[in-house]
């Protein structure tokens, strides 16, 4: 069984960025540059946003943090990003979700220039990856994606199962793998909360993707013997004997189902550290199509 380790494949491609980073400040040019909008303070997203930033840091690109209160007025929101789209020397825009319940997070989202959208979550850049078209891909499935990758997991011809239908997780995933692309090809099946007989559609997973949010989910006996299994849930799950109060778990009970499995993420130190990989790729992508 391979653990599928989100450091060693984040540090690989994190490192060639830095490579290219500093090829492009060699030649005179100015750096990527990233701005990243938080709005009010909650715990997740303020780890989430602050480990984008230090990332950004460490590859040499430029970020920028723009912090807003929880109670932010929509229009100011949307007047923030405005300027952003406006602003010639910004390449990515994120805005991290999820965002209080009185804005409306689609307008926000449809607000960014599809140029700067470097999450992929504009209708433009959806519709670009269902089309096969070059686009910003979602940087979770983006980060999935290079981490089969870099581990040389075939796919071709596999049946991959996702369960999970978001617009920023299951069901980009689904299309990637069913793409005709390097480590897509897979016939794929789309699981949600709806989904009869969830157990067997999982069992029959040469690949399973689990990406619904419900920490430890997948059992060992919903999981095929010698599949790959990869990991998408975070939970922060109460727990009294941790320093922080709370423990990072998966939608995978990963313990009983690593043994089963071919090939495992594990988490924390796995998907959610190819997630900021693929951010940072998309943001090169962004500086460099904005340089043309
Ligand atoms: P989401 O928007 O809540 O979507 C969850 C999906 O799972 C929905 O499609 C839902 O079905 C489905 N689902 C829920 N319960 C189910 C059940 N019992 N059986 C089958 N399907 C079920 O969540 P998300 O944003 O995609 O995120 C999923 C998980 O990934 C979360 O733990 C999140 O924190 C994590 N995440 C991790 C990263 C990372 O970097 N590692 C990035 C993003 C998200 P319906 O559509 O029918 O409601």
């Amino acid at each position: 069984m391979i653990i599928l380790d989100g450091k060693i494949a984040s540090s690989a491609i994190k490192e060639s960025l830095k490579k290219e980073v500093g090829a492009i400040i060699n030649n005179n040019k100015r750096p990527p540059h990233l701005a990243a909008i938080l709005v009010g303070n909650n715990g997740a997203s303020e780890t989430y946003v602050a480990s984008k930033v230090k990332q950004c840091a460490e590859i040499g690109f430029q970020s920028t943090l723009i912090r807003l209160e929880a109670d932010v007025a929509e229009d100011i929101l949307l007047l923030k990003i405005e300027a952003l789209n406006n602003d010639s020397t910004v390449d990515g825009i994120l805005v991290q979700l999820p965002l209080p319940k009185h804005i409306n997070a689609q307008k926000v989202i449809e607000s960014i220039d599809p140029a700067k959208d470097v999450d992929g979550f504009h209708p433009s850049s959806a519709g670009k990856l269902v089309q096969g078209l070059p686009t910003f891909i979602p940087a979770t499935p983006y980060g999935i994606m290079l981490m089969l990758d870099h581990f040389n997991i075939e796919t071709k011809g596999k049946h991959a199962v996702v369960v999970g239908r978001s617009n920023i997780v299951g069901r980009p995933m689904s299309i990637l793998l069913s793409s005709n692309i390097e480590h897509g090809n897979c016939t794929v099946t789309i699981c949600h909360s709806h989904t009869h007989n969830l157990k067997e559609m999982c069992l029959q997973a040469d690949i399973l993707v689990a990406a619904l949010g419900k920490p430890e989910f997948v059992k060992e006996d919903m999981v095929k013997q010698g599949a790959v299994v990869i990991d998408v849930g975070i939970t922060r799950v109460e727990d009294a004997t941790a320093k922080k109060g709370f423990r990072i778990k998966g939608d995978v009970a990963y313990d009983e189902v690593a043994p089963k499995t071919s090939a495992i993420t594990p988490v924390p130190g796995g998907v959610g550290l190819m997630t900021i990989a693929g951010l940072l790729k998309n943001t090169l992508q962004a500086y460099y199509q904005r340089q043309q």
